[in-house]
């Protein structure tokens, strides 16, 4: 099988390949990335914001087929899949219309004579490492406010979702983006490696797993090249012996097992405070139970296939080593009879550091809960964690809330809410969770150039 393959996962059945490009292409998409640079960065930001709006208005116009093609490519229900639709075409309209003001020179207030002022300059072709996971929404991420800048783009997609990657790169030439400002790559990780070093190439982002972020991220530090790490993440979502015990166990099935569970934001690891721990637990489970699987086309399912038959073996082999170290299931863990990459709604607990399941990312619909004897001790597991990517505390004692979410080593919390991303909110990590941010007037910022202009 070619490496950029459409696999379907409800069947693990091969339905297109595409190659990989050549050597001669991937410096050709490089050189062409840098020479419509520099037209594209002195285009008027309001065409380039134009452009960037008809790209918003393309994914909404073919919405119901770009839906279509992730339920193939990745297993997401197809209700799911028209929600990401539009969340990536609200991403490019928000930088269409609040980009423009957002690159404004900002004037500094100086001690002395004279004026400074910071301009918002593109600085180059930049390269974009993509998952699978939300493949529309991913892309809008790193595009739209690059593209708004003036920066180039090489977009390398993962590797199931070619025919998504292909549309996408349609949707941005129908837009009238001019040739060479954004490629589609098909590239092997030794020709990204030759992209992210070559001098044309001026940084490279990727979202993906710690593992991929450590290979990319030691390539850009060893070729001085900016880079942005969008990683894993195993967000803890507190309850605290005062939440509305109701709307934390709906809102908590729903942000573990939303997207098959295979979101880095997922609420993977549930702590809760002991008092309300059987209370809890067994309306957890009742909301849990609803999650059943089903045919990712059908328009009821919630609960789709995994991306893969791999992927969902990795997953089996950390729930195979939690229970042969003792933790207990209180829901699912059964691999169902069939085709198809398929896992059930899965709830574990006793789960501790001597088992995978307590320190690794469980990217599946696989839900760890956890005791904690106080809000102190929340605290304390939530951050006894590798990632520091998202959170979310709840309790009707909004000072209590936030104290704690103050005390959590995360990118973003929420207080009585999951994380849910938007155009307009910014969205990273700390820890192994990630370097830099996207979305809001922050994702303007990483590929720029904050260029002083100084006037006497
Ligand atoms: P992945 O295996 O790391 O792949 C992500 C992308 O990186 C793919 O395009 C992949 O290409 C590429 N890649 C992998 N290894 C590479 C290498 N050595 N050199 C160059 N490129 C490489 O991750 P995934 O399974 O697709 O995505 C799931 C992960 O992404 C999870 O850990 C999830 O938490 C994380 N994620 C993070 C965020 C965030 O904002 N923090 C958002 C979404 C997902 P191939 O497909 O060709 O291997």
């Amino acid at each position: 099988m070619s490496r950029y393959a459409t696999v379907d996962p409800t069947t693990g059945m091969v339905v297109a390949e595409f190659d990989t490009m050549s050597d001669a292409e991937a410096e050709r998409s490089v050189e062409n990335a840098h020479a419509a640079f520099q037209t594209w960065r002195r285009t008027d930001v309001a065409e380039r914001a134009a452009i960037v709006q008809r790209i918003a208005d393309g994914h909404r116009e073919h919405a119901d087929e770009l839906a279509a093609l992730m339920t193939l490519e990745m297993g997401k229900p197809v209700a799911q899949a028209r929600g990401e639709v539009a969340l990536a075409a609200s991403i490019y309209e928000y930088y269409a219309t609040k980009g423009p003001e957002l690159l404004a020179d900002e004037k500094l207030d100086i001690a002395g004579a004279g004026t400074a002022v910071v301009r918002t300059d593109p600085i180059g072709a930049l390269l974009g490492i993509m998952p699978w996971n939300y493949p529309y929404y991913q892309v809008a991420r790193f595009v739209a406010p690059n593209l708004l800048l003036g920066n180039t783009i090489l977009l390398k997609h993962a590797s199931n979702c070619p025919q998504q990657a292909l549309r996408i790169a349609d949707i941005i030439a129908a837009a009238g983006s001019p040739d060479g400002v954004y490629h589609n790559v098909f590239a092997s990780n030794d020709q990204v490696a030759r992209m992210i070093a070559h001098p044309l190439v001026q940084g490279v982002s990727l979202t993906g797993s710690e593992r991929a972020g450590k290979a990319v991220g030691s390539v850009a530090g060893a070729n001085l090249k900016k880079s942005v790490l969008e990683l894993g993440g195993s967000d803890a979502f507190i309850v605290l012996a005062d939440a509305d015990l109701d709307i934390a166990a709906r809102d908590a099935a729903a942000g573990r097992f939303a997207n098959a569970g295979q979101a880095c934001t997922s609420s993977k690891r549930l702590v809760v405070e002991d008092a309300v721990w059987d209370d809890f637990l067994e309306a957890f489970l009742a909301y849990a139970e609803q999650w059943t699987i089903g045919n990712p086309t059908d328009e009821a399912t919630r609960l789709g296939p995994m991306s893969s038959l791999a992927a969902r073996a990795d997953l089996v082999a950390q729930v195979e080593d939690a229970v042969a170290k003792g933790a207990t299931v209180h829901l699912g863990g059964v691999v169902p009879e069939g085709p198809g990459a398929f896992y059930p709604a899965t709830v574990l607990s006793g789960v501790d550091a001597t088992m995978r399941a307590y320190h690794e990312e469980l990217f599946g619909p696989v839900a760890v809960v956890h005791r904690a004897s106080s809000a102190d001790d929340a605290v304390r597991i939530a951050n006894d964690s590798p990632y520091g990517l998202g959170g979310a505390v709840f309790s009707s004692d909004e000072a209590r809330a936030a104290h704690v979410a103050d005390r959590l080593d995360v990118g973003m919390v929420g207080i009585n809410t999951t994380i849910k991303s938007a155009p307009d909110l910014p969205f990273g990590g700390v820890k192994n969770s990630g370097i830099g941010r996207e979305l809001g007037r922050f994702g303007l910022d990483e590929f720029a150039n904050k260029k002083l202009v100084r006037t006497m």
